[in-house]
């Protein structure tokens, strides 16, 4: 240990003790679809150890570990930051939050926000209190997001909004929404659109379900009839807001992109093959074993890679195509991950109900969202091919 390595180990010793002490029991399992704390005004708490896990990392600021302080976030550096994240892997600690806010929204207005919106949104999204959900995708516009069209007129003193967003996660169960608006039809269309922030208890707003073949309705069209949005929650420059949507997708897709990272803390696919095929039985397999093998290894390397990338995105030398090749490996691998699940658990790995085996067959179909949400893996491809080999094409 170097001396400028001796504050960093007081930090992982208070880090540990504090952790030891306040992160209730319930909340070092694996976390599932149904016991994810996502907040807001609308959540119901699945346990008062759920709330109470939430509301100490809150009063700490370590549900947003690197933002400032005055914020409501932890005021930690990229080193600290990395050790409470080892810290909590540790000992299988749970995030206390999740949420569209903490993840995309929150960087967004940390780069582009002015002061005002920056004191009256960031504070409540890091204690969990506002649930935000994103209104990107237009049912005439997905991979081709630029083209999208729900109109925000200029009214003087407000922004009068007309239009619909498809494919809303959760806007149903969400406070607030952060939206793409046209508000130039006469410019190229990257250079009309703009980035504002509605209240989804605004008159005029509604949500419409969207039912999925599984009987479940994660997502809404959500329709905003001449709904009247105050002028200061417009971010950034009026016309400005495609440059916003881009950075703000970076983030978005390097989250997506650790989906193998982050569920492959909660189970081993070794293990899952030994407990279910027996170590000597069918896991000791050649084929099965190489490719676990295979598998474990481009984990680990993934691992790297996003670790890497935090520091990089830290120090501000992050590429704006890294997230794209994040988003597409990490998908991928997700993909191999649960493909491999459900063949150790054999025709079991397909039964769609509540219990343990359910899980593993929700998982691996949910993979196979994982490359589309975010922006497709075809989108992500071109994107790589544009802007990183150079090879010629148009848009992206
Ligand atoms: C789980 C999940 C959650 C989501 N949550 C949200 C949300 O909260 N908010 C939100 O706004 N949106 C959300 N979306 C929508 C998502 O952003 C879009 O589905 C995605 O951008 C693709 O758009 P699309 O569905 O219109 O498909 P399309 O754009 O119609 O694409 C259809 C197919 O054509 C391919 N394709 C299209 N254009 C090209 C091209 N130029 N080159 C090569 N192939 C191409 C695509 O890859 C895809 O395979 C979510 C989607 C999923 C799956």
């Amino acid at each position: 240990m170097t001396i400028a390595d001796e504050p960093l180990a007081a930090f992982r010793q208070e880090t540990r003790a504090w952790l030891a002490e306040n992160c209730p029991a319930e909340m070092r399992v694996p976390e599932t679809e149904e016991t994810a704390c996502w907040g807001g005004r609308r959540f119901v708490f699945a346990s008062a150890a759920q709330r109470l896990w939430l509301e100490r990392m809150a009063a700490r600021g370590w549900t947003a570990p690197d933002w400032p302080r005055e914020y409501g976030g932890g005021g930690l550096g990229p080193a600290e930051a990395r050790v409470l994240r080892e810290e909590m892997r540790r000992i299988g600690a749970r995030r206390p939050l999740d949420s569209l806010g903490l993840w995309m929204l929150g960087p967004a207005l940390l780069e582009f926000g002015d002061e005002a919106q920056k004191r009256q949104h960031l504070p409540p999204i890091a204690r969990g209190e506002i649930r935000w959900a994103q209104g990107y995708s237009e049912p005439g516009a997905g991979s081709d997001l630029a083209g999208l069209s729900m109109g925000c007129a200029d009214r003087g003193d407000h922004w009068l909004v007309d239009g619909s967003k498809i494919w809303t996660s959760y806007g149903d169960q969400s406070d607030w929404i952060f939206c793409l608006v046209r508000t130039d039809r006469e410019a190229p269309k990257h250079k009309g659109i703009s980035f504002l922030l509605i209240d989804l208890d605004s008159p005029g707003v509604s949500t419409r379900p969207i039912k999925l073949i599984s009987g479940e309705a994660p997502f809404t069209q959500t329709f905003f009839d001449q709904v009247k949005v105050p002028k200061r929650n417009l971010v950034g420059r009026l016309n400005a807001g495609w440059d916003i949507a881009k950075y703000l997708l970076r983030f978005e897709r390097e989250l997506i992109g650790t989906v193998a990272s982050d569920a492959a803390r909660d189970e081993g696919v070794a293990a899952r093959a030994r407990a279910a095929l027996g170590a000597d039985g069918l896991a000791a397999a050649p084929e099965l074993r190489l490719e676990i093998l295979r598998y474990e290894l481009d984990a680990w390397v993934m691992d790297i890679a996003l670790e890497r990338s935090r520091d990089l995105a830290r120090a501000g030398a992050l590429g704006p195509v890294a997230a794209s090749v994040l988003k597409l490996a990490g998908t991928r691998l997700n993909q191999r991950r649960t493909d491999l699940l459900v063949s150790i658990a054999g025709v079991d790995g397909l039964r769609f109900d509540d219990g343990a085996t359910g899980e593993t067959a929700r998982r691996w179909l949910h993979s196979k969202a994982d490359t589309i949400s975010g922006g497709s893996s075809e989108i992500q491809l071109n994107i790589i091919a544009r802007r990183a080999l150079e090879l010629p094409g148009d848009g992206y």
